[in-house]
């Protein structure tokens, strides 16, 4: 609009002017909130552009989205399948479902083993790319499986981003994500979100917010801080793929393949390209050993040894350390940053050399 600013600022208010009846968009800061909704629409575009019958909601971090959506759409015997070499955090909230009287299966992401534990599940989990092995499954395969079941399909779009996989595309019912990586790209903010599609007939489970009481968020206080919700609006240029990084991922770490660790892979490979339009920026390969892999962290000038992924500056660490990952002692998982391609490629061979035996 004329005269408007073309990135309007954040709104930080905890209540609203509401005379009369407490109705319209703006009623109490924990419901809603301007900011959140301009946030809720740019991801909204990005996971499904051009449709108006979905729905996205932040959260104040990637557990948050993952919690409301397991809490809310699954209850006491109901059945979810998840995999088992997701995100560390899963396994956390796989025993707090089954307090609560979930079933829980879980199975390997590669060679969309999830398919032979479907029979009889609510929700379907797919992490696609998985974090931190890459590994990849057949996303449409896995959903018209689980649908003919009666199954809803979620997918963590993490590794992915909205730029480089589009969940609902693929027929999935919802994509989850943390915006603390690659879709904020500074490293800086807390945020998560999920997209789904509204009201599907009149199963009340398949919708992200088809009424105040279906939506998990509010009520939960799971939103976090507007501030939260502006910093990472569209216009704030980080965490953007540029044409370089794809180069520089490819150069250590062997050619153009999504997850380059592993010989076999050649088939998880062509999975990954036919579903998802980009890679991401994270590779990850095994040293051969602990201590290899801890000096060669060292030896690195360019990338920082810390954890997370998806920031402007590149990130390596031996994820091991952290315990809770099925992965050998000399894993590492490295986070392709924004820098020279050529500078990093030629840090990581220097550091890799420096740290041999
Ligand atoms: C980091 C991460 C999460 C959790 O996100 P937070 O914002 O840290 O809560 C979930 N899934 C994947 C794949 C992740 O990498």
């Amino acid at each position: 609009m004329k005269y408007e600013p073309t990135l309007p600022g954040p709104v930080f208010a905890a209540h609203y002017h509401l005379p009369g009846e407490p109705t319209g968009p703006y009623t109490y800061g924990r419901d809603e909130n301007p900011t959140w909704s301009r946030l809720e629409l740019a991801i909204g575009e990005l996971e499904a552009p051009g449709r108006d019958d979905v729905e996205t909601l932040a959260f104040a971090s990637g557990m948050a989205a993952i919690s409301a959506l397991l809490f809310s759409r699954l209850r006491s015997g109901d059945t979810v399948v998840l995999p088992d070499d997701g995100y560390q955090a899963l396994s956390l909230l796989r025993e707090q479902l089954q307090v609560y009287g979930v079933e829980v299966r879980t199975a390997p992401t590669g060679g969309d083993a999830q398919l032979d534990a479907l029979d009889g599940a609510r929700l379907l989990w797919i992490e696609s790319p998985s974090n931190p092995g890459l590994d990849v499954c057949d996303i449409r395969r896995l959903v018209e499986a689980a649908h003919a079941r009666g199954a809803l399909v979620a997918v963590d779009n993490t590794l992915a981003t909205p730029l480089g996989q589009r969940p609902l595309e693929l027929g999935a019912d919802f994509s989850v994500a943390s915006g603390t990586k690659q879709l904020t790209g500074h490293g800086d903010i807390l945020l998560g979100y999920v997209t789904g599609r509204v009201r599907r007939g009149d199963d009340r489970r398949t919708s992200v917010a088809e009424d105040r009481r279906g939506d998990p968020r509010p009520d939960g206080g799971l939103a976090g801080a507007p501030f939260a919700r502006h910093a990472p609006a569209p216009g704030r240029p980080a965490g953007r793929h540029r044409p370089g990084r794809r180069r520089s991922a490819a150069g250590p770490a062997g050619g153009d393949r999504a997850a380059p660790s592993r010989a076999a892979r050649r088939p998880l490979h062509e999975v990954a390209a036919r579903q998802m339009r980009r890679f991401g920026c994270v590779v990850s390969f095994t040293l051969p050993t602990r201590a290899r892999a801890e000096r060669f962290l060292e030896a690195l000038r360019l990338v920082d040894d810390a954890t997370s992924f998806g920031g402007v500056r590149s990130t390596a660490e031996r994820r091991g350390r952290w315990g809770g990952d099925a992965v050998p002692e000399g894993f590492i998982r490295l986070s392709v940053g924004a820098e020279d391609p050529e500078d990093l490629v030629a840090d990581v061979l220097r550091a890799l050399e420096e740290s041999a035996p």
